[in-house]
């Protein structure tokens, strides 16, 4: 059988970094820039399904490529789910990791609830065939800074059982355990059934 080959529609360089290590050469994985993709594509939906299907589905319409997106969301269960599919622009339109850390942070100062869970929804379009594929992981929120690797709110999510924040792993001690992780080794495990 040859190597599928598959987009993945996004310009994030480590969730690009993410799919390929899981990946480990099975498939065949290309980013946006290398289809010469390089829309500003709209995350509109209400919530992390409906965005990562428009994601795929604009790739797969307007460039023909099979393709997979991803959308992920942090729900903090003492801001009633929030940042959830909102998690990219918690502090503003053209806020930056750093900012919408610092605010998560703010706003569960003094709070001793900081459960949470990230959840990812990956969409594969295939020869015009829609597939959903979901990972979760739960675990709470630190109250403060810690690790330099990965990106987002890695430095203050620290998955349940682990004691220490995604950022203080390794990439594979976080795909191992991490909501796109387990999205996407069961996008994989479909892609090579
Ligand atoms: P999106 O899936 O790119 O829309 O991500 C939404 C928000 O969640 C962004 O602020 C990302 O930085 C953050 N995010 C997504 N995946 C992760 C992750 O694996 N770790 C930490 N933050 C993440």
């Amino acid at each position: 059988m040859s190597k599928p080959t598959i987009v993945f529609a996004t310009n994030n360089a480590h969730k690009l970094d993410e799919a390929r290590r899981l990946a480990a050469g099975r498939i065949n994985i290309l980013s946006l820039k290398e289809i010469d993709c390089h829309d500003d594509i709209p995350e509109t939906a209400p919530d992390i399904e409906g965005n990562s299907l428009i994601k795929a589905r604009w790739v797969y319409d307007k460039y023909g490529y099979d393709c997979f997106a991803d959308d992920t969301g942090l729900f903090v269960d003492a801001l009633d789910g929030a940042p959830g599919v909102m998690s990219a622009r918690f502090a503003g339109l053209d806020a930056t990791d750093a900012d919408n850390v610092s605010l998560l942070l703010d706003k569960l100062k003094d709070n001793d609830r900081r459960d949470a869970a990230f959840r990812t929804v990956v969409t594969l379009i295939t020869r015009g065939n829609v597939h959903t594929f979901e990972g979760r992981v739960d675990g709470h929120i630190g109250t403060e800074r810690e690790g330099d690797s990965g990106f987002g709110y890695d430095p203050v999510f620290i998955p349940a059982q682990t004691g220490i924040s995604f950022a203080l792993m390794t990439p594979e001690e976080k795909n191992t355990i991490s909501h796109r992780g387990r999205a996407l080794t069961k996008l994989f495990d479909f892609l090579l059934r």
